[in-house]
């Protein structure tokens, strides 16, 4: 049986759930997107992640046709309907259907749609063992052409570095900025331990002001660990004691090996671990 998806304004089946060609989130990766955790039925942090999401699209000027409590409820149905207990939401708002050219302002609604189906992780076994990524070539956008934190439906610039880390065999490429600091990795923030104090590249210099990442950020904080933002270049992440890296579908995973260096005793650190349980513990009601 398919999944139900909530389409515009109702809950359809999924062969029905289907998008114009002239819409220009398809002919242009024009609209905001938001990844959303559901554990235990319950949606976590649905409201941070409507505030960026209406923070995108602002800054993309596309109005959604839904305000924050319609999408609240529009989640809760979809997530009901296809009973997820612990699960992903993909919530897309396009900016809907226009003519061939560029011009969003000739689309005249956004669409809105809510898919929520069961997560795919990392095996477990990766989270004991630890991740090998490599750096990527293929630099993170300047933030003067398309600002890092608006989650667009343009991932063009993370699936090339995808492309990089798959071709080197490894599960995730470290994505540097145009200054040559670290970015952010194709679908997580980026973190290092080093003399047990916790370090993270600022939002500034190119990555999704990641909802993991700032809950990260206070669990560290709560565990009395020093927590700083500032740039760090490859050096810094060869030379750490950890790495790891954190996003709403991977959660807390370690970093082993970066570009052949091993990193602490080649498990995860116990930073690592700690801020994974913790994380794990976090209240989800
Ligand atoms: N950076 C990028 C490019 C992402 O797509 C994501 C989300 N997958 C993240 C960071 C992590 O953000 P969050 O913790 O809000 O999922």
């Amino acid at each position: 049986m398919g999944l139900k998806i909530w389409l515009t304004d109702k809950l359809v089946d999924e062969d029905q759930a289907k998008i114009s060609v002239f819409d220009h989130g398809l002919l242009y990766g024009d609209g905001v997107f938001e990844g959303i955790r559901v554990y235990n039925g319950k949606i976590f942090k649905l409201a941070e992640h409507l505030d960026r999401l209406f923070q995108s699209a602002k800054v993309i000027r596309l109005v959604i046709s839904m305000d924050k409590q319609a999408l609240i409820d529009a989640s809760l149905k979809t997530v009901e309907a296809n009973n997820v207990l612990d699960g992903y939401i993909r919530l897309v708002v396009t900016r809907g259907i226009g003519d061939l050219g560029l011009n969003p302002f000739l689309c005249k609604q956004g669409c809105v749609f809510i898919i929520a189906d069961n997560v795919q992780l990392y095996p477990e076994e990766l989270y004991e063992k630890g991740l090998k990524v490599v750096s990527c070539v293929t630099v993170r956008n300047h933030p003067l052409a398309i600002p890092p934190q608006i989650k667009s439906l343009n991932y063009l610039n993370n699936i090339l570095a995808k492309i990089e880390a798959i071709d080197a065999g490894t599960s995730e490429a470290i994505m540097y900025n145009h200054l040559g600091y670290v970015a952010e990795a194709t679908g997580d923030n980026v973190f290092i331990v080093d003399n047990g104090v916790v370090y993270t590249p600022p939002i500034e210099a190119g990555s999704l002001g990641g909802i993991t990442r700032a809950t990260v950020i206070r669990l560290a904080k709560e565990q009395n660990s020093q927590v700083i933002e500032k740039d760090l270049t490859r050096f810094d992440l060869y030379a750490s004691d950890e790495l790891f890296l954190t996003g709403t579908a991977a959660e807390v995973i370690g970093v082993v090996n970066i570009d052949g260096r091993i990193i602490g005793d080649g498990k995860p650190g116990p930073v690592t671990k700690l801020l994974k349980e913790k994380f794990f513990n976090y209240p989800r009601s």
